[in-house]
């Protein structure tokens, strides 16, 4: 089997008359191959320069665009062409962007092999431990405090037991974070797990540390990037001093950058998003290393139902894949809403596991055409 085309596809949102919170545009690949089969990848990064990164013609050794070194090459050999795209993009790539287009195109290489060999992909990737897994809703806040009481049940009553809510203003002003966390714990009760985001808008550690002293009676399960990812000494201060369990990772990328990150910054939880970090073939290598440093791994997800879908194939295959994020996003592109034709289910808080060949989804064209950036 050779690959013979890779397509990416750059879908914007809102159309002309609609709205939409986040999720406002998506890239995605399709990876061609001479026995008909094709897979479906995806970036949650900035699509033109991901566009440019998989397209571009090669001018020197080390800056090859990632689709001349594909053409032609067997599409099983997954590992071997992680690395081929890894060294022959390492002037411009390495680390973010041109592992988010690694990334994109990992996933499609695994895709392929799953349905070449017509398993699921959780069953190249080992076996599945679980039929469903956990997922937490998460969505972004209300600017004014006492509003986010209603949008926090109407997602328990969806079914979720565990919620996350982060960006808009969160981060913004003590008081406000102080009164929203407040709205959201008293609305839903202690029995629903919650979290928050900062996004890194609490901006140092002193800060951060003041917040999560001043938090500490509405029981929060983890405080998420609450300072940038290369404060070191900020998220080991954090780490040592908070009660609540430290998270973060989402913007890291290869088992280098995570490594730096599990071993200096002493997280509890790391969060790499498999359409970023480098993919299924980098992610597994970082859940081992997250295994080995006494870290839970739960996957960073704000994206389409393509990086849903190899989020939970891979989380099937890892003995503490027990959670996965959910946008709560109201954008055409996420989840299911639209752009996946048979998406993975949410039923009652849980994603079903699918045993269909492959990731197990096909994107709907129509669809595709109605968003597509030409
Ligand atoms: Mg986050």
């Amino acid at each position: 089997m050779k690959i013979t085309d890779i397509e990416v596809i750059h879908l914007r949102v809102p159309a002309p008359g609609e709205v939409c919170e986040w999720g406002e545009d998506a890239i995605i690949v399709r990876v061609h191959t001479d026995e008909g089969i094709t897979g479906i990848g995806e970036s949650d990064s900035s699509p033109m320069v991901i566009k440019a990164l998989i397209e571009t013609p090669n001018s020197n050794l080390y800056c090859y665009g990632l689709k001349e070194l594909l053409i032609g090459e067997n599409p099983l050999e997954i590992a071997r062409l992680w690395q081929k795209m890894y060294w022959s993009s390492n002037y411009v790539g390495r680390r973010g962007a041109g592992i988010h287009a690694i990334s994109a195109i990992d996933i499609a290489l695994w895709d392929i092999a799953a349905k070449y060999y017509n398993v699921p992909l959780h069953t190249l990737l080992g076996g599945k431990f679980r039929d469903r897994i956990r997922a937490y809703g998460t969505f972004i806040p209300a600017d004014r405090p006492e509003d986010n009481r209603e949008i926090a049940l109407k997602l328990v009553e969806k079914g979720f037991k565990s919620l996350k809510f982060g960006g808009g203003v969160l981060g913004d002003d003590p008081d406000t974070d102080y009164q929203i966390v407040k709205h959201v714990r008293e609305a839903i009760g202690y029995e629903i797990e919650l979290q928050i985001d900062l996004a890194t808008k609490w901006g140092t550690a002193g800060h951060a540390l003041r917040m999560c002293k001043r938090l500490e009676e509405f029981d929060l399960n983890w405080i998420e990037e609450p300072v940038l990812a290369d404060d070191i000494k900020g998220y080991t201060k954090l780490a040592a001093q908070a009660t609540q369990k430290i998270a973060g990772g989402e913007a890291l990328t290869t088992r280098y950058e995570f490594k730096d990150f599990l071993e200096r910054f002493d997280p509890d939880i790391v969060q790499p998003d498999i359409t970023r970090c480098g993919g299924i073939t980098e992610m597994r290598k970082i859940y081992d290393m997250a295994q080995l440093n006494g870290v839970q791994l739960i996957p960073h997800g704000f994206s389409t139902g393509i990086l849903l879908a190899a989020s939970v194939h891979f989380l099937a295959s890892c003995e503490h894949g027990t959670l996965m994020e959910y946008s709560e996003s109201t954008s055409p592109l996420v989840n299911d809403n639209g752009l996946v034709i048979n998406p993975i289910a949410f039923h009652e808080g849980f994603l079903e596991v699918p045993d269909r060949p492959g990731l197990g989804i096909e994107l709907n064209d129509e669809f595709i055409k109605e968003f597509q950036v030409n």
